[in-house]
């Protein structure tokens, strides 16, 4: 069953639902018609993120169970509530999953990626035929999708968001050597703004021999296998025998964590990106990062700044994030997407009703 065409009130649609750890089933469902500033869209490419692997292993803290699915996403709007006056039927559109209070003591403080409103009303259900987005999102993270972007690059929005502000913190300067560890999705997108950044030196850490090619052919000035017998020696190399200045983490593991933490020069700059499963604890030498005099960073989510300049920068084109996308599966075949995604066989699925 597919969305009926923008204008009348599409009836009825399939939309993937989380039902437990492993489960996904897809179901058919009748969105109402848009309530007051809400917009339904045509879902046309929803892409898989490390963030929904991670709930599919094992749930979420944020999220009960059944949820629907999916948050990273572009497609046209079908038919708008009351009240929206920013978006009509037939635009093409692209959007974060988030949006913060705008009142709130983080709010006030520019921190709105600590806004507990943000993440609490994330936007989920994307991998479906149609999406219904709430006022709070349309308001603020919803964006017209350039006629030049393929939708499944506009969905990039949400993760390049993240990236973003990670780099914003951790203001990567062009003389420099930066390290990615970890060759995913997300070490990769940080590849592609970096290079676009004109930074000097970019090297990526990780394993796995596909990954490692990916990470070659998008432009790493170095690929390191983390599991060659020198890899520290190799990283340590870096930066006319110094180090790399800023090491970026995005592997979400301890063993990531740590490996950042000891591979940095002195006086530089550790980003942890990757969030690791609850109650990790990372233990750090004191002497080390007192007398090297490093600086620890530990950016979570994005702020509505940070949309703006991801969404400028997709818009620009140049950045070819596209190419982070490598896998590309039907709606109804959302199971394997996850068993494909387990294997580690791709980067980021794009999921096509
Ligand atoms: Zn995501
Ligand atoms: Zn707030």
């Amino acid at each position: 069953m597919s969305a009926a065409s923008p204008s009348a009130h599409p009836a009825r649609a399939r939309q993937a639902v989380l039902v437990e750890p492993g489960r996904l089933e897809l179901r058919d469902y009748s969105p109402p018609p848009p309530g007051p500033g809400e917009m339904l869209i045509e879902v046309r490419c929803a892409l898989s993120c490390g963030t929904d692997l991670k709930t599919w292993r094992r749930g979420h803290p944020l999220w009960k169970l059944p949820t629907p699915f999916g948050h990273e996403f572009a497609g046209v709007v079908a038919e708008v509530g009351p009240g929206v006056s920013a978006f009509r039927p037939r635009d093409e559109v692209m959007a974060a999953p988030t949006a913060p209070c705008g009142a709130c003591f983080y709010c006030g403080r520019g921190q709105e990626n600590l806004c507990e409103s943000a993440v609490g009303r994330m936007l989920m259900g994307a991998y479906a035929d149609l999406l219904m987005v709430p006022a709070h999102i349309v308001a603020q993270s919803t964006f017209i999708k350039p006629a030049h972007l393929p939708f499944e690059e506009a969905a990039l929005l949400e993760p390049l968001s993240c990236v973003v502000h990670a780099q914003e913190m951790a203001r990567p300067e062009k003389h420099e050597t930066v390290l990615i560890v970890g060759a995913g999705a997300f070490g990769l997108l940080h590849l592609l703004v970096l290079k676009a950044a004109g930074i000097r030196e970019t090297a990526v850490v990780g394993r796995g021999a596909d990954r490692l090619r990916w990470a070659g052919e998008l432009g790493a000035s170095r690929v390191i296998d983390a599991r060659s017998a020198d890899a520290a020696g190799e990283v340590a190399k870096l930066n006319g025998g110094f180090g790399p200045d800023l090491a970026i983490e995005c592997t979400g593991r301890l063993e990531g964590w740590s490996d950042a933490l000891a591979r940095v020069r002195r006086g530089g700059r550790v980003t942890f990106f990757g969030g690791c499963p609850p109650g990790t604890a990372l233990s750090v030498d004191t002497r080390r990062m007192h007398y090297d005099n490093l600086t620890l960073l530990a950016p979570f989510h994005y702020r509505p700044r940070d949309v703006r300049r991801a969404y400028q920068m997709l818009s620009d084109g140049g950045l070819g994030a596209g190419a982070i996308i490598n896998a590309h599966r039907r709606l109804g075949e959302i199971a394997q997407v996850f068993a494909l995604l387990e294997r580690g066989a791709v980067l980021k699925c794009a999921v096509i009703p």
